[in-house]
């Protein structure tokens, strides 16, 4: 079928060119319906849109997208503005506090008012510092390397992560936001896991998801494994993985035979 709103010819269509495929009209309907929810979640909302009326639902969408291009702009805007904090990080400026990572590798200076709003553990400890005399002008994250480190404060400062970086540091960048309690770093950390989940790093990810107490990405990973446990049971990584872990090596044994049952049962 000619449809008049996807074919790269619109004009050669007969008048009244009104024909439209079904994947247009779906898409059609799907912005019009998104839109009115959009709406209707406004506060204040008169509910000037109808979603009855398609004429008056593609104007309100068209609104809508600008809107949302403004909004876009804007934040960009915010962003680079915030961003002040990075280069503060980068050329230490009025650094007030040394960093140190594990094997006794070299500090890095950082600002305590940063530390303190980004994570309640790193405020705890500056607070209770400054009850001393002379404070204490380090903290000791004995647990990271220096690499890692560094991209635990990258992310402090910017909110974001280089992807080579993330894909390096993700499991200790995982652990270190829920011990310091930083939400963000946690959400990121769990999102960047769940996109990359496969059969070579499932056994990681439920390690990690397992000492964060992450129930949502232990049960995904759990169950990416029960479904492709040829891959990964006979691979090396597993006689390491199940002698540190016996006990998620338990709770593998125990998933993979329920999904051998209910796929005996036909569930
Ligand atoms: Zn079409």
């Amino acid at each position: 079928m000619d449809c008049s709103i996807c074919t790269s010819l619109p004009y050669i269509l007969r008048p009244p060119r009104n024909t439209i495929c079904a994947a247009c009209y779906e898409g059609a309907r799907s912005i019009i319906s998104l839109t009115s929810k959009h709406e209707n979640e406004k506060p204040n909302n008169n509910n000037l849109l109808s979603s009855s009326n398609s004429n008056k639902g593609f104007t309100n969408a068209l609104k809508w997208v600008k809107e949302m291009k403004e909004m876009e702009e804007e934040l960009n805007e915010k962003i680079s503005y915030l961003e002040g904090f990075a280069a503060a990080l980068k050329d230490q400026i009025h650094t007030d506090i040394q960093i140190i990572p594990g094997n006794n590798e070299p500090s890095i200076p950082a600002h305590r008012a940063l530390l303190a709003t980004r994570s309640a553990i790193f405020r705890n400890v500056l607070d209770s510092d400054e009850c001393k005399a002379p404070a204490n002008q380090t903290i000791t994250l004995a647990e990271l390397n220096h690499e890692e480190l560094e991209s635990l404060l990258e992310f402090l400062y910017s909110g974001s992560l280089p992807k080579e970086k993330v894909e390096k540091h993700v499991y200790s960048l995982a652990i270190a936001a829920d011990k310091y309690e930083i939400p963000f770093l946690q959400k990121f950390c769990e999102n960047k896991m769940l996109g990359s989940l496969n059969s070579s790093n499932a056994l990681d990810i439920l390690e990690v998801s397992d000492t964060c107490s992450n129930l949502n990405l232990k049960e995904t990973a759990l169950n990416f494994i029960v479904r492709n446990m040829e891959d990964i049971v006979f691979s090396a990584r597993f006689d390491a993985f199940a002698l540190k872990n016996p006990h998620l090596t338990v709770h593998i044994t125990r998933a993979s035979f329920m999904e051998i049952r209910n796929r005996k049962l036909g569930l």
